[in-house]
């Protein structure tokens, strides 16, 4: 009774990019759970997320939208929010986690590597972000979230470009805060240290030992304790934003 209850009540929407797998899979299980509709974006491997998203909507008793959307694609994520607006579905949650990493020296990448990183970890945040602000302000309500990383403060060598992107990450999100604020829009990131998901996966065992030890909470973050996480900040009151928060277990 009390969750049906609940689930009247919300009945609000979050987009999640990225939702596929890792954190975004995590972000989508944690906001159905709490009774928010989804809209879930990946790149490539929409089957196996149609089936995740299946499985949410009949536990839940959620609306579930599925889409392969390249968030680097200017046009594509214009189509998708064509889409949406004439299925009238308004987003009040955007939360930006789609990203690639690139470990290698920087004057071995090639302008498509850069780009690649770049336009998926930064631009793709600006292209959906640019899509549900109108509809955010005109209703003077909205949250925006970005994953980023610690790399973005810090920088990591081997990932300048992945680290000049959330850098790029950070100062968007300080940015678009103080812009939005006065329409009623908060928009914060939250910085990831180590996370273990597929994105990890190039490093041998002795590369994830040797991180763990200096990991002051001596093991890696779950893509779940990420998700509650940005849950406890897009449910919390919207006075609190434009700040980029780490969460690294003291790492950085
Ligand atoms: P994963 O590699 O596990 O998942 C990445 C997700 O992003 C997948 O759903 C993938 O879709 C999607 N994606 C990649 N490129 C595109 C694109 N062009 N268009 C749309 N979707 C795309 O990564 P994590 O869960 O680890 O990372 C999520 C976020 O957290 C990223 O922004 C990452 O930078 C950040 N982060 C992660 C850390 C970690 O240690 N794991 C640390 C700090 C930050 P598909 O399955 O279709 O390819």
């Amino acid at each position: 009774m009390t969750e049906i209850s609940k689930k009247t009540i919300n009945g609000k929407t979050v987009l999640i990019t990225g939702a596929s797998r890792g954190i975004g899979k995590s972000l989508a299980e944690i906001f159905a759970k709490e009774g928010y509709h989804l809209v879930m974006l990946c790149h490539n491997s929409l089957d196996r997320m149609w089936e995740d998203a299946g499985k949410l909507s009949r536990e839940y008793n959620v609306n579930v939208s599925c889409y392969a959307t390249d968030v680097s694609d200017s046009a594509e994520v214009a189509r998708l929010f064509r889409d949406l607006d004439s299925h009238h579905v308004t987003i009040d949650i955007l939360i930006n986690n789609a990203g690639i990493s690139y470990v290698g020296l920087l004057q071995d990448m090639t302008d498509e590597d850069w780009d690649e990183v770049i336009r998926t970890n930064l631009s793709g945040a600006f292209y959906t972000t640019r899509a549900v602000l109108p509809s955010m302000i005109a209703r003077k309500e909205g949250r925006i979230l970005n994953i980023s990383s610690v790399w973005g403060n810090v920088g990591a060598s081997t990932e300048v470009a992945y680290s000049a992107s959330k850098g790029g990450l950070n100062a968007f999100t300080r940015a678009l805060a103080k812009e939005v604020a006065p329409s009623g829009i908060s928009v914060n990131a939250i910085a990831c240290g180590y996370i273990d998901t597929a994105m990890n996966s190039h490093l041998s065992y002795e590369e994830k030992e040797s991180l763990f030890n200096e990991i002051p909470s001596g093991r890696p973050g779950t893509p779940d304790e990420v998700a509650e996480f940005v849950y406890q900040i897009a449910t919390s009151s919207k006075y609190l934003t434009g700040q980029v928060i780490r969460f690294d277990g003291g790492w950085i």
